[in-house]
């Protein structure tokens, strides 16, 4: 059994319960644990939280939420289509232009986070192309509050500058704000 397996295993059958950094580092039995539960979370699609996703955890805390998987993380997105997808989409989320880290806007304790989302479902028969899938954020994900799509264009150009090196995003910042404030 793998490490994988032993993490998937115990989180299956504590759902529900906080489980600390050093348990799960003696079950996954290895250092590099966190990669594994990543692993979980972002290819099988396990709803393993931590305290950047519920402001009751403590750092070094998970919790197996649920043990639904999450239909946007399908196994058949292998990381290598999944970075491919980020990089195109800059990072940022289709429907409202967040970017991974952002504030949620909700829950300013916790932090956006990015999810490759397929346009048309997999149950309607989308499959996992580079053009049926896009990145869309955990707010968006999960259709909390009204999300304000921003145009075609406004998408395209926020992916370039969110490409573009710190120095050059101020810039364009700087330059916006005068615009706008002016
Ligand atoms: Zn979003």
């Amino acid at each position: 059994m793998s490490a994988r397996d032993r993490l998937r295993e115990y989180f299956e059958a504590h759902a529900g319960e906080v489980v600390s950094t050093k348990t799960l580092r003696e079950v996954g039995g290895i250092s590099e644990y966190a990669r594994r539960i990543r692993e979980l979370r972002d290819i099988e699609g396990m709803d393993i939280l931590t305290h950047k996703d519920r402001a009751g955890l403590k750092p070094g805390e998970y919790l197996l939420a649920s043990l639904k998987r999450k239909p946007a993380f399908s196994s058949a997105v292998n990381p290598q289509l999944r970075m491919q997808v980020l990089e195109r989409n800059g990072f940022t989320c289709q429907l409202c232009g967040h970017g991974a880290g952002d504030p949620d806007p909700y829950n300013p304790s916790r932090k956006v986070r990015l999810h490759i989302d397929h346009i048309v479902p997999q149950q309607q028969g989308g499959g996992c192309t580079l053009d049926n899938l896009r990145v869309v954020c955990s707010v968006c994900n999960q259709a909390r509050g009204n999300i304000q799509t921003p145009s075609e264009s406004a998408r395209n150009l926020i992916a370039r500058i969110r490409r573009a090196p710190r120095a050059v995003q101020r810039e364009v910042f700087v330059l916006l704000k005068k615009t706008f404030t002016e």
